[in-house]
């Protein structure tokens, strides 16, 4: 696979602007695979070249302003673009993508428990392109706009809110421009605690077999998140960028969380099924406070290369540890940070700048 350098990424972020991402997917064709319909307008600043990146399964066609381009010439992950005019463009993509296994991507998970089937996807740093065709670095920030078909009985999650239109049908409210690597969807039959706080609508999800543990600690849950979400508005002088905030606990979930905008998703360990102690409890509680931190410094400002995500990542837990200190009745997170956390920050203090 070709993977992207900075010199490619200044490059092309010198060349082009993407304006619209106009993303259709449709999840019910089947165990393996599902459909992705992309039309992507953006404006070429000079005449040039350039490359869309995509990792299809089938790529079953592509057009240029109208003309048709040839599926053959897909080199690996890159997709060329030659000979762009300066001005305005729209790329269409139609093809047949995986689902996998591997949390990378849009992953598909059948719970053993009940045999439900759940899909989300996970595209931090580069894993875009196995959902849809996409200019594939953090700088070239964009409007996303989709539309997902999904089984009956599925609820389908995204960055905005969700609306179902016809049946199976569901359009996510498109974004304000935010980064390739942070669209999210979360698709299936969940079970989700919901409620509105500071005139927006805010949710929690689980798989269907999790729903006594989530609302055993969902008032816990949603406390810390209503506490945490006040506290960072007197703290930053912007107001939450976004239009919902839904928080979803995924199976086999790689990290511990990511924050996608309007739907950061935690692994779902974080549903404790047994007695837990206080100190998990407040681990759990640094974890939303930290992503919740991310709204801001991460989705709506964002690093232009993956250089800077020590201080991406440096800065949410910082401020989680903080304001759920300040917020919240874990009152003596210091010590944790502390133990935890600052020996990690010595020791990269000594590496090499
Ligand atoms: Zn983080």
């Amino acid at each position: 696979m070709s993977v992207l350098t900075r010199n490619e990424a200044q490059t092309r972020a010198q060349l082009l602007d993407v304006h619209r991402y106009t993303v259709d997917l449709d999840l019910t064709t089947g165990d393996e695979t599902f459909d992705s319909r992309t039309a992507i307008r953006f404006t070429a600043h000079t005449a040039g070249d350039t490359f869309v990146e995509i990792k299809p399964e089938t790529l079953r066609s592509l057009s240029l302003d109208g003309q048709p381009l040839d599926p053959e010439r897909l080199d690996d992950n890159r997709y060329p673009l030659d000979h762009l005019t300066p001005g305005t463009h729209e790329l269409t993509v139609d093809a047949t993508m995986h689902y996998s296994r591997t949390g990378e991507g849009m992953h598909r998970f059948t719970d053993p428990a009940d045999g439900e089937t759940y899909v989300y996807t996970q595209l931090f740093l580069d894993d875009v392109q196995r959902v849809f065709a996409a200019f594939d670095q953090p700088d070239l920030k964009s409007v996303f706009d989709l539309t997902v078909t999904a089984p009956t009985g599925w609820t389908v999650l995204g960055n905005g809110t969700t609306t179902r239109t016809t049946d199976g049908r569901w359009t996510i409210a498109p974004t304000p421009p935010i980064s390739t690597y942070l669209v999210a969807i979360a698709a299936g039959p969940w079970h989700s605690v919901t409620t509105h706080h500071a005139g927006l609508p805010f949710g929690i999800h689980c798989r269907r077999s999790l729903a006594p543990h989530l609302d055993a600690d969902a008032d816990e849950i949603l406390d810390i998140t209503r506490s945490c979400y006040d506290r960072f508005h007197e703290k930053f002088d912007e107001p939450y960028p976004f239009d919902s905030y839904d928080q979803a606990f995924v199976p086999e979930f790689n990290a511990g969380a990511m924050e996608n905008p309007g739907l950061v998703t935690f692994r779902d360990e974080f549903i404790y099924r047994s007695a837990v102690t206080d100190t998990e409890r407040q681990t759990r509680a640094v974890v939303i406070a930290h992503e919740m931190a991310h709204m801001w410094f991460g989705d709506l400002v964002t690093l232009t290369w993956w250089d800077d995500i020590w201080l991406n990542e440096s800065f949410a837990e910082y401020m989680g540890y903080q304001t759920l200190t300040e917020a919240t009745c874990f009152t003596d997170t210091w010590t944790d940070f502390g133990v935890a956390r600052k020996g990690w920050g010595y020791d990269a203090e000594v590496g090499p700048g």
